[in-house]
Formats: C-alpha cells, sequence, structure tokens
C-alpha cells in the first residue's frame, strides 16, 4: 500500500490536494481514492475497482484510443478561448452556473469556446445541479444558439432533470445523478436523462461498469473522478471495451493534478488517450509519497472498513 498525496492545480469539491491509495497485485497497479467524505459502503465499491485492477484485469478492449474532452473552468471568455485552442480537442466541456457569476459570464464563455472550436467541434455544458428547472430550460435555449452536444446535470434531482429534459430539445446528461449501479437504472426509468455519465471507482470497477451501461441502455460517458494515471487507465479500459462510444470521454482529466505517478502519463494528445496501463515511476511515485504513521494508518483503516462490506480477498496489506 503506497499513499500518495497531490496538490490540485484547481479546487475541486473542496479539496486543494487528491489523496489515495496505489496497490500492486499480479495483474498491475490499482487505484482506491475514494473521496474524504465517503464512508465504509461507499469505499467498498471502490475498492472493489482496485482489486480488479490489481488482480483480476479488465475486459477487452474493442477501440485502442478513446476521444477525451477538453474542460473549461468557469473562466472569462478569452481564456476559454485561449484553453480550448491549446487543448487540440474537438469536444469541449464548458463549466456554468458557476456560484458568484451571472448568466451572461455563461454565455460570454459559450459563446467563445464555440469560436475556438470551429462549427465541427463539438460544444457540451456542464451545470452540476446548479439551476432550478425555469432558469435551465432558458439558459439551455439561449445557450443552443451555439449548438450544444448535450447539457450535463442541468439541476439537482431526477425529478427536475426529466422536466427539463421535456422542455428543451438538447439531449440532457445525468453525473451526479448516478453514484451506484442502480442509479443509471432509476435515471433511465425517470426519463430524466439521454445520457449516463460513467465512473469506475464509484461503480466498482471495469466490468461492474460495464455491466451497468449495458443494463440502462443509454449512451455513456466515461469520467474519471480525478485520478492519477493508474486510476485513469481503468476509466480507459472501460471507454475502450463499450460497444458503442459516440461521445468523447472526460478522461483528460491528469492536468488538474500538479503531478502524477507513472513514467508516461496518460494525457490526452490531439484530443485522444491511449488504452494502454502506464508503469509506475518509483520516483515519481516517491515525490508524492506520504509517509508517516498516522496518515497510512488513517487509510489502512479506511480501507479495512471497506473490505469488511466488500468480503472476499484482502486488497491491501496482501502480499503481491
Ligand atoms: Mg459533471
Amino acid at each position: 500500500m503506497r499513499v500518495y498525496s497531490i496538490p490540485m492545480r484547481t479546487r475541486f469539491r473542496g479539496v486543494t490536494r487528491r489523496e489515495g491509495v496505489l496497490v500492486r497485485g499480479r495483474a498491475g497497479w490499482g487505484e482506491f481514492s475514494p473521496f474524504p467524505e465517503y464512508g465504509p459502503a461507499e469505499c467498498a465499491r471502490w475498492l472493489a475497482a482496485a482489486r480488479e485492477a490489481a488482480c483480476d484485469g479488465w475486459p477487452a478492449p474493442v477501440r485502442d484510443t478513446v476521444p477525451v474532452n477538453v474542460t473549461i473552468p468557469a473562466v472569462g471568455p478569452e481564456r476559454a478561448h485561449a484553453m480550448t485552442k491549446e487543448s487540440g480537442c474537438r469536444t469541449a466541456k464548458v463549466k456554468v452556473a458557476e456560484r458568484g457569476q451571472s448568466d451572461a459570464d455563461d454565455l460570454a464563455r459559450v459563446e467563445a469556446v464555440r469560436d475556438a472550436i470551429g462549427p465541427d467541434g463539438r460544444v457540451r455544458i456542464d451545470v452540476n445541479g446548479g439551476w432550478d428547472v425555469d432558469h435551465a430550460a432558458r439558459m439551455i435555449r439561449s445557450l443552443d444558439r451555439w449548438e450544444l452536444e448535450y447539457v450535463e446535470q442541468p439541476c439537482a434531482t431526477l425529478e427536475e432533470l426529466a422536466r427539463v429534459r421535456r422542455r428543451v430539445d438538447v439531449p440532457v446528461a445525468a453525473d451526479e445523478s448516478i453514484r451506484r449501479a442502480e442509479d443509471p437504472l432509476k435515471v433511465r426509468a425517470a426519463g430524466a436523462a439521454d445520457v449516463a455519465v460513467l465512473k469506475v471507482q464509484p461503480l466498482g470497477g471495469v466490468a461492474a461498469a460495464l455491466r451497468v451501461a449495458e443494463a440502462c441502455g443509454l449512451p455513456v460517458v466515461v469520467s474519471s473522478a480525478v485520478e492519477t494515471s493508474v486510476g485513469l487507465a481503468a476509466g480507459a479500459a472501460l471507454a475502450a471495451a463499450l460497444p458503442e462510444l459516440p461521445y468523447a470521454c472526460g478522461l483528460g482529466t491528469l492536468s488538474l493534478l500538479e503531478g502524477d505517478v507513472v513514467e508516461d502519463p496518460l494525457r490526452p494528445v490531439a484530443g485522444v488517450i491511449a488504452v494502454r496501463r502506464p508503469v509506475v515511476d518509483e520516483e515519481a511515485l516517491r515525490r508524492w509519497e506520504v509517509s508517516g504513521e498516522a496518515r497510512d494508518e488513517g487509510w489502512r483503516e479506511r480501507a479495512a472498513a471497506a473490505q469488511a462490506r466488500l468480503g472476499g480477498p484482502p486488497v491491501i496489506g496482501a502480499a503481491p
């Protein structure tokens, strides 16, 4: 068990450092990096994903590259334009509804991104549940003059998503509404979304996420949980194993971290990432490794509590 702590370039989910555990098994390295507020039941699924990566390996890929989107944070239009151009990506996800900003800020940012990416590029927005139904319907119609690919989580609840979906022509994607394996089925039953955003660790691994994708029957966008390249490789494996991949994935997130733990990080090149397992580099890992009994003990306890829920062979602390 190796504990890492890497500073975030921008604050995310209230955290300024991304922390987690890397484990090595016969199949390779796995990542266990649940967010700090998650309890044992939730952590058990994240641990199952680490066990799959380290011990079992992943389903066979049907493609060897995965297109990814650039994420444009709530920056001004000039910066948004430059970030889109520099990314080389053909899909941009624009964050909107940032607290303290106005609708006009969102309109200016989306306009700038559409201008930068050109008429053939795709532009999606991510609201992170920040609008109510009326506000969402109004803003989506207004922003769609720049042709939106879809709108991610315009409102917080499934009921609201379903109401928005009935009022606009732009497809709706569910992200925060999907945290557990049964959630995509609920999303579908509620008529709340056209697209499901799936993440490997919260769903308990690549094979489990693949089953969820199949069961819910919606097109899937694979997203990261802002992991190191070890965790991102699992996301790429899921995206690579899906029978259909109509949308660019949210796996180009390494740039949110100050560093990485592998020799050959999973960074997008010309808008795609390769489907491969990067090799953990001892020197890079040591740079971000936190030693100290208290920290190790904290992670050992979290893993043990998750292990107790998960059952099966121990993931952390077992001989490789
Ligand atoms: Mg999102």
